[in-house]
């Protein structure tokens, strides 16, 4: 049998039951669908949902201390083991509950992120996903595009793809869409094809797709690749430790407890109960599950503010960012692109109209022009057929498929009465396409009389040194020094005006010259300059100057010419006077330590390649800078990946842009950074909350336990009470704080340090404090109600319970603040307020509701005793709430 390689185009459209003018019908796709599945690599088996349930117990203290219990359950103490026992298995209900939550958000992000390819199906061009595709799908693969799925290229445009996932050869592979005789080919040599997962380096191209999921080249390999495995965020990683020292310093007081507990004359059996049970309720063993969720739930936030976060890490990093390095075109402006000057034969034409609507006149002074103009039609032309987009009408509105500086050129070629067919009687013999390393595009066209003609556009200061003729009335001259003067002139006029500036020029070529792009783009007769304008986007100016606010600086970087990036920064207020804007050929005389010494001062890079952005990033990394750098063509990548934070267009970007990325934005838009930077900030301070939260909490039941041991008391808590209080409080009221709105000054401060511990900026003290005083406070209602009460030693427990639950959680509304508790309206955080009260009635339950009560080793409290707990647990929030420390 025939490879797909060996058969032509129309062998595999006859085999595949498609053909390329029309694409595979809905009800082929559907039939297809079902037959072959989903074009998807089948990646490792899930955990089954009853081993993530067992893990929630495997915890070593956890496992003693259902082993205490059994043994306590065996010495009869029933009641006390089946309350221990619930509680173990309900918390982990709520660790197993928080670990799928954080999973599922995890999934949906996956699903957001997922590769999209584009399709032709009945007809018509759409994006689907490309776990969508089937075999005779149509497929275009444009440069940066990862190949969707395993495909026999049909149309070539200078398609070069990178294949080193699948062969290990990093040289791209020069793409055609001609039949290969050869029968035994391995996969580099079959140059007519496109392999899934390989990469799309250079030019555009079409294919039919001839194999999907499983059964392509690289779903042959997948089996051997190594499975992604989730990895912990440095965050996760300090608690992690953290959580180490803590289950040592825990066990080392427990036991001291314990020590001192038999010394003073109780029961060893009753000291060990209660030590394991207050070595698991000290032990903050979920802090990072907990961290986990919180970080997924503010990815979760962050996708309704239009960023999809990558890496899980990366919401971490983001709150540390002190530059963001940012693309102008299409980040900073709208990319919608209007021409409104053009300059030709030494005039300068006004163009009416706005946006892509192509409603629009051309005007010299007052005096309309129509088509009396030959060489602005012809310009204009010219600009219409090296090109790489289309015009569309979406509900009635323009819309440009493709780039839309060439949209933009289409829309004036429309103004002046040229339409789609103009031009048709060329033909399209090769292209060259734009890339921003080039800054220029280039086709080859022949007509019918077979005359072949080079067109060539781009960045006028690249064009211009190619050219050695001028158009005019009569033809061509020569291009003299005087007429580059002009020429020049009336770019930086352009430039001034904020405009974006395009250069168009033409060659006529005789049959015999080589069609090797090397030599083609020279000799070249100018015709004329188009000027558009791409307004910045509406919110990007607030965004910026609250970024500054913020203590980062924003960083613009463009391929355009300096002065439009100047006029534009200047604009968007992100040029201060003293500022400097630097050029991509500065850069490059430039060594990364020279650059380093100025690069505090540089706001703009203008005329800069993707390569200079790798520079970029290390210079400002080097100044100690955490960097955002921004990116969507292929070239960015490698500076994405050397940032800190690489950040991707979710619209113009390219596949593997987004893979090296770990945030993208979706609406591609400034300002969707600045709130994923609030939102990193305000995540990394409500895990803050909450760590500060359960620690204190966690050196409060210690130390009333050791203060009691100490002073040779009863034990004020029995066992089922610290560990109910470790259940409710641990959970909601947690849990709540991971949801709390930022402090107003989020904002208004610098980045912290990605250096800075758990505990910097006072939380230790804030930890120690708190939690000694709400260890005092319980122990002195458990005093004074047992020396009140000393045949109920009952009573005084569950004043002492009361005590330090209300201590707690009174103390929670303190760690929402990191200056006093009085800065804040308590009500604000509407989950909080709801934990807090649900966690008092469940308070209300244990204490009241009589078949309780021995279970929980509690009675009735009357109001008397109700006004000590309140005051004394108020005590410890209250205080440091005027201290502000
Ligand atoms: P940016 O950072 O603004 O996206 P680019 O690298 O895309 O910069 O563009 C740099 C310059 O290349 C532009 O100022 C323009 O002169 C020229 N240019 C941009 N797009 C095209 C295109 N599609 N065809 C030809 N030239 C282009
Ligand atoms: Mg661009």
């Amino acid at each position: 049998m025939k490879k797909w390689y060996q058969l032509d185009v129309e062998q595999v459209e006859q085999k595949l039951q498609v053909t390329v003018s029309r694409g595979l019908t809905s009800k082929q796709v559907s039939e297809r669908q079902s037959q072959y599945g989903y074009n998807m690599l089948e990646t490792n088996k899930q955990t089954p949902r009853w081993i993530i349930f067992l893990k929630q117990f495997q915890d070593f203290m956890v496992l003693v201390l259902l082993a205490a219990t059994l043994i306590a359950g065996m010495l009869g103490e029933f009641v006390d083991a089946i309350a221990i026992m619930v509680i173990v298995l309900v918390n982990g209900c709520i660790g197993y509950f928080q670990e799928q939550k954080a999973e599922k958000s995890l999934e949906k992000l996956k699903e957001l992120s997922a590769p999209m390819a584009n399709v032709f199906r009945d007809k018509k061009w759409e994006k689907v996903a490309s776990k969508e595709l089937v075999i005779g799908d149509i497929v275009r693969l444009n440069t940066g595009d990862r190949v969707p799925a395993d495909i026999r290229i049909v149309k070539s445009v200078s398609l070069e793809t990178e294949e080193s996932a699948l062969t290990g050869e990093s040289l791209p592979v020069m793409k055609h869409a001609a039949a290969i005789s050869r029968s035994d080919l391995d996969a580099q040599d079959q140059v007519n094809m496109g392999f899934k997962g390989t990469m799309v380096s250079r030019g555009s191209g079409i294919g039919i797709v001839v194999g999907t999921g499983m059964n392509t080249v690289m779903g042959q390999i997948a089996s051997l690749m190594s499975s992604t495995k989730k990895i912990p965020t440095p965050l996760e990683r300090k608690l992690a430790e953290l959580g180490k020292i803590l289950i040592v310093v825990a066990i080392l007081l427990t036991i001291l407890v314990v020590v001192l507990g038999v010394i003073q004359g109780h029961p060893i059996y009753n000291m060990f109960l209660a030590g394991v049970s207050l070595a698991v309720a000290a032990i903050p063993e979920g802090l990072p599950a907990i961290v986990t969720v919180a970080l997924s739930l503010g990815v979760q936030r962050m996708i309704r503010k239009r960023a999809i976060v990558r890496k899980l890490s990366a919401v971490e990093t983001l709150g540390c960012a002190s530059v963001i390095c940012s693309d102008k075109t299409g980040t900073m402006t709208e990319n919608e692109m209007t021409v409104k000057e053009i300059y030709l034969n030494g005039e300068t034409i006004t163009v009416t109209g706005d946006g892509f609507d192509v409603e629009g006149d051309f005007l010299i002074g007052n005096k309309k022009i129509k088509q009396d103009h030959p060489n602005l039609e012809n310009m204009l032309l010219y600009g219409q057929l090296c090109n790489n987009s289309e015009l569309q009408i979406k509900k009635g509105k323009y819309i440009v498929n493709g780039d839309p500086t060439d949209g933009a050129l289409l829309v004036a070629a429309r103004k002046i009465g040229l339409s789609p067919l103009s031009g048709q009687n060329v033909e399209i013999v090769k292209e060259i396409p734009f890339d921003s390393d080039r800054k220029r595009m280039s086709v080859i066209i022949e007509d019918d009389n077979g005359r072949r003609f080079l067109i060539t556009k781009g960045a006028p200061d690249v064009l211009l040194p190619r050219c050695n003729y001028v158009v005019d009335q009569e033809g061509r001259k020569l291009l003299k020094k005087h007429d580059k003067e002009l020429i020049e002139q009336a770019i930086d006029q352009m430039a001034d005006k904020a405009l974006r500036t395009i250069a168009i020029s033409m060659r006529p070529l005789s049959k015999d010259v080589s069609l090797d792009s090397a030599f083609l783009e020279k000799d070249l007769t100018f015709i004329g300059l188009y000027g558009m304008i791409d307004p910045p986007r509406k919110e990007v100016k607030a965004a910026i100057a609250e970024c500054r606010e913020a203590g980062i600086k924003t960083v613009m970087i463009t391929g355009d010419h300096v002065k439009t990036a100047r006029a534009i920064a200047k604009d968007l207020n992100l040029l201060p006077d003293n500022g400097l804007v630097l050029e991509g050929s500065e850069l490059n005389k430039m060594s990364v330590e020279e650059l380093e010494n100025i690069i505090e001062d540089v706001y703009v890079f203008a005329r800069v390649t993707p390569e200079h952005k790798l520079k970029i990033v290390k210079a400002f990394q080097a100044r100690g800078h955490i960097v955002a750098m921004t990116g969507d063509g292929v070239n960015d990548a490698p500076a994405i990946k050397a940032s800190d934070i690489g950040i991707s267009m979710g619209i113009s970007g390219t596949d593997v842009t987004k893979e090296a990325s770990s945030l993208v934005l979706m609406d591609d838009n400034f300002a969707t950074i600045k709130s994923a930077i609030q939102e990193g900030r305000n995540i990394y301070e409500n895990i803050r909350k909450f760590i500060r939260y359960l620690l204190a909490s966690n050196v409060g039941e210690i130390l009333v336990m050791l203060f009691a041991v100490l002073l040779g008391m009863p034990l004020p808590l029995v066992p089922v009470q610290i560990l109910w209080v470790n259940l409710v409080t641990d959970g909601l009221p947690a849990m709540a704080l991971g949801l709390d709105k930022p402090e107003a000054d989020v904002m208004k401060h610098g980045p912290r340090s990605p250096k800075e511990g758990v505990f910097a900026r006072g939380l230790g003290f804030k930890i120690i404090t708190r939690g000694i005083l709400i260890g005092i406070v319980t122990l002195i209602a458990f005093m004074v109600t047992y020396q009140n009460n000393p045949e109920n030693l009952v009573y005084g427990q569950t004043v002492a319970f009361t005590t330090l639950v209300m201590a707690q959680l009174i103390h929670v509304f303190d760690c929402r603040s990191e200056k006093s508790v009085f800065e804040r309206n308590p009500f604000e955080n509407i989950y909080l307020v709801f934990a807090v009260i649900s966690s008092i009635l469940l308070l209300l339950v244990v204490i009241y509701w009589e078949p309780l009560q021995p279970i929980f080793h509690t009675i009735s409290l009357g109001l008397r005793d109700w006004m000590l707990i309140l005051g004394l647990a108020a005590i410890p929030t209250v205080l440091f709430g005027f201290t502000k420390r």
